[in-house]
């Protein structure tokens, strides 16, 4: 698939999700910035969007604020989601993930606004809390929405497949250097030695019984997703 048409397909998952999470009830206001760490992770095609918008609008400076954040401790997870998937369905654990991490701001965060806010990844757009998270020092979700938000993370790890996933700041550095832009573009990134986890296809959605009916209208959603802007010119 050309990566018109997966960004094209991304745009659609974030709208029927946009349209999903003006109906919860959460206490996320604008300004109010203690989710936003370095611990963000997302797939190279959602790095791919933020970097062609950094470039394409003269904003390379900011990633010299992404190098001066690479040297900090932060979530850089070793298996993807649906890789997490796979391994729940052989009912295997999985390996257990670095949790000694800064909680340091992200390096997009400036003045309790984000400087990408229209580019932003999915993970920052799911990430919501029914209590103020400086009240618990935690953010506190209602489970349905931690299933839609993995049925969704895996939804778009699916159409990035092949791609890569990792912390925010890895993807983007990666995706910064040079030629590698156009690499992924050219779908010929899958064998760069970068240590992060490769995406994968959907095995099985994570999804618990006592949702699977709930669920159904987003799913229904996703599955009537038809290419706008089809660069082959024909519709899925
Ligand atoms: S998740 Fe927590 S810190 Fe982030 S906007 Fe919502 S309440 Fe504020
Ligand atoms: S990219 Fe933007 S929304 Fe996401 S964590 Fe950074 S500042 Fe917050």
């Amino acid at each position: 698939m050309e990566i018109t048409d997966k960004l094209d397909i991304l745009d659609q998952m974030y709208d029927i999700y946009d349209t999903f999470s003006r109906h919860i009830n959460v206490a996320c206001v604008r300004g109010c910035a203690a989710c936003c760490t370095q611990n963000v992770t997302m797939t190279t095609l959602e790095g791919y969007r933020i970097v062609e918008h950094l470039i394409s609008t003269g904003k390379q400076d900011l990633f010299h604020r992404l190098r001066r954040s690479a040297h900090q401790k932060r979530f850089q997870p070793t298996i993807s989601t649906n890789e997490l998937a796979a391994l729940c369905m052989q009912h295997k654990d999985p390996p257990e993930e670095n949790s000694d991490l800064d909680r340091a701001a992200c390096p997009f965060l400036s003045n309790n606004e984000c400087l990408i806010y229209p580019e932003r990844p999915f993970g920052c757009r799911c990430f919501f809390s029914t209590q103020k998270c400086e009240t618990n020092a935690y953010a506190v979700m209602d489970p349905f929405l931690v299933t839609v938000n993995t049925v969704f993370l895996q939804f778009i790890e699916h159409i990035d497949v092949g791609g890569l996933f990792g912390n925010m700041i890895d993807v983007l550095l990666l995706l910064e250097s040079e030629g590698q832009p156009k690499h992924y573009k050219l779908n010929a990134r899958t064998n760069h030695p970068t240590g992060l986890p490769v995406n994968r296809c959907i095995q099985r959605l994570l999804v618990p019984p006592e949702h699977h009916l709930k669920i159904q209208p987003i799913l229904q959603k996703i599955n009537n997703i038809k290419l706008l802007h089809s660069s082959s010119g024909k519709q899925r």
